[in-house]
């Protein structure tokens, strides 16, 4: 855990979020600024800083978090219709919060992606 980290305080549960779905490895969240109608956060407990600095070690968790986001998106019943999934990474990446999250967006229809 990393005491500044705001996704660490959530797994802790010293800040509050809508809890979505947990397991021993993983926690999926509501994201606060939702940029659509279903705007999710997985994140794994363990604080990993970025996609950009995972090892070979990563692996096993890695593979975890990306079948549970297909998980989480079952359950919240926006599999079949379909979602976008998204990891930001660094500064030009647009990623904020330094603890590795995959983004799932949908209820719906997601446009082509457009980098402006
Ligand atoms: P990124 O730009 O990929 O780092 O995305 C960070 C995301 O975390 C943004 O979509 C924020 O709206 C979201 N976020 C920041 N703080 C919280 C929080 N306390 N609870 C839920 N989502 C948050």
């Amino acid at each position: 855990m990393s005491d500044a980290c705001i996704f660490c305080k959530i797994v802790a549960g010293t800040i509050p979020a809508k809890l979505l779905y947990e397991d021993e490895q993983v926690v999926a969240f509501a994201d606060i600024a939702p940029q659509a109608p279903v705007h999710v956060l997985v994140i794994p407990r363990r604080h990993l800083a970025s996609l950009d600095g995972l090892t070979e070690a990563d692996r096993p968790l890695v593979g975890h978090l990306l079948e549970r986001v297909a998980h989480v998106a079952r359950l919240l019943g926006v599999a079949e219709a379909g979602y976008r999934t998204i990891i930001n990474t660094h500064h030009d990446g647009g990623q904020e919060v330094y603890h590795i999250h995959v983004h799932i967006l949908a209820g719906k229809r997601i446009g082509p992606m457009v980098v402006r």
